[in-house]
């Protein structure tokens, strides 16, 4: 077993490390300041997009591109270091374009989309000249059951007509969103399988009905580019816009969601390696009752808890990438399951100890502590609440035990 990054991998670590110190870094005030007044900031954005572009750090997180496809065609295993790295400056994956919920409607739309889909929506979204949202989220169901979604995709002739209430719709108020896709109740005979009702319809986000209502503050972070609730009021889209077949929303939702949920947390990752950092930093530097903070023992457990922590996520995160390579998306949903409980519980964890450590200038705006608390909390709902995960690695441990009758 090697445990070190390939060369190849250890290049593309340095040359995107010396990218966010001289580019991302820098300009992260000004985002900040910007996003904080809640205005999307493309201005320094699209710069930013256009060098990462010229310097072929682009679209590191999808493998099996086509010959024709923008990117750099890495493993997931490959790739996690680098999520890691850019994981740091929470908005900077986009530099990259490599920001979720992109990647994951990357992801279908790579396996699934028709070639006149590919060519309205995937290969712009490909070269970063528009965005993506993606609408299974409702307030009327619990939606960690998506059996239980109300929103409706009705055929009508040669066209689909869409009715129903999302919400935390990430990204649906970025300046560049130019489309959703949204999962609905396509079969409503009651009878029907209840995993075979649903489809996943491509909605461009100008069309009449689509009404944004709200932007959600997830806690006291207020995102400019949103998590909003949607109405589909009579939205009338082509049927042609339907992904992959009638009916198979859900084979499309899991396979949108794994390479999903382990991009979290490998950019979880870096953002509990950037807290401890400033843990470090700050314990080394502030003195009370005469002593550095770092001198206290309870500090010094923080340290050690965290550091050890990290490091066993990371080969969790890093055995599960490993895994989807080398047998499929499908054979790591246990272990993405484990990750996405064990990385964003770990990640509220660390924070919790920095902003212990750094008193109440912690729960401020000044560090970006209390922000990232707010991420891994958020995390543990993103992509399925922590309960459903563990339910999937009970149920796969239990098989292992079943005896025969
Ligand atoms: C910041 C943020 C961004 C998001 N972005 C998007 C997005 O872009 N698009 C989108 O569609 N959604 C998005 N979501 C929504 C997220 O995916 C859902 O919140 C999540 O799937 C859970 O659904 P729910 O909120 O309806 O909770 P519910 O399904 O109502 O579940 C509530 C609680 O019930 C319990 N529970 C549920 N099932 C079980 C079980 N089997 N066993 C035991 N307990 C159980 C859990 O404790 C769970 O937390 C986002 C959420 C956040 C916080």
């Amino acid at each position: 077993m090697d445990f070190a990054y390939a060369p190849a991998v250890e290049e593309l670590r340095k040359r995107l490390t010396a990218f966010m110190e001289a580019r991302v870094l820098p300009a992260d005030a000004a985002f900040l300041k910007e996003a904080h007044a809640g205005r999307f900031p493309l201005e320094i954005l699209e710069p930013l997009k256009a060098r990462a572009k010229a310097e072929g750090l682009w679209n590191l997180f999808i493998p099996g591109l086509k010959p024709d496809e923008p990117g750099t065609r890495l493993t997931n295993l490959e790739y996690a270091p680098l999520a890691e790295i850019m994981g740091r400056v929470f908005w900077s994956s986009e530099v990259f374009n490599c920001s979720a919920p992109d990647t994951g409607n990357m992801e279908i739309l790579h396996l699934f989309a028709t070639p006149p889909q590919r060519g309205q929506w995937l290969n712009p979204l490909m070269r970063g000249e528009i965005r993506s949202c993606i609408g299974i989220t409702e307030p009327d169901a619990a939606s960690s059951d998506p059996t239980t979604l109300q929103t409706t995709i009705t055929r009508d002739g040669d066209r689909c007509v869409i009715n129903g209430r999302k919400w935390f719709t990430s990204g649906a108020l970025h300046p560049n969103a130019k489309f959703c896709i949204v999962m609905g109740l396509s079969d409503q005979r009651p009878e029907a399988d209840p995993h075979a009702r649903h489809s996943m319809v491509i909605v461009p986000l100008d069309t009449p009905g689509v009404r944004i209502i709200r932007n959600l503050p997830i806690m006291q972070h207020y995102s400019p580019e949103g998590h909003c609730e949607v109405v589909y009021d009579n939205v009338s889209v082509p049927a042609a816009n339907i992904l992959g077949e009638e009916g198979n929303g859900f084979a499309l939702a899991q396979a949108r969601l794994g390479p999903g949920r382990i991009h979290h947390c490998m950019r979880s990752i870096g953002q509990c390696e950037a807290a401890l950092e400033l843990m470090c930093a700050r314990a080394s530097d502030r003195k009370a009752f005469g002593r550095n903070l770092a001198e206290y023992s309870n500090v010094q457990d923080w340290i050690a808890e965290s550091r050890m922590e990290i490091d066993q996520a990371r080969l969790y995160v890093l055995r599960a990438a490993w895994m989807m390579d080398l047998h499929g998306n499908k054979s790591a949903r246990t272990e993405v399951s484990a990750i996405k409980v064990t990385v964003s519980r770990m990640q509220t964890r660390i924070l919790d100890r920095a902003i212990q450590v750094f008193g109440a200038k912690g729960l401020t705006n000044d560090t970006p502590l209390a922000f990232l608390w707010t991420w891994g909390r958020a995390l543990r709902f993103i992509d399925g609440p922590d309960e459903v995960h563990n339910r999937v690695v009970a149920r796969a441990e239990l098989r292992k035990h079943r005896r025969p009758a």
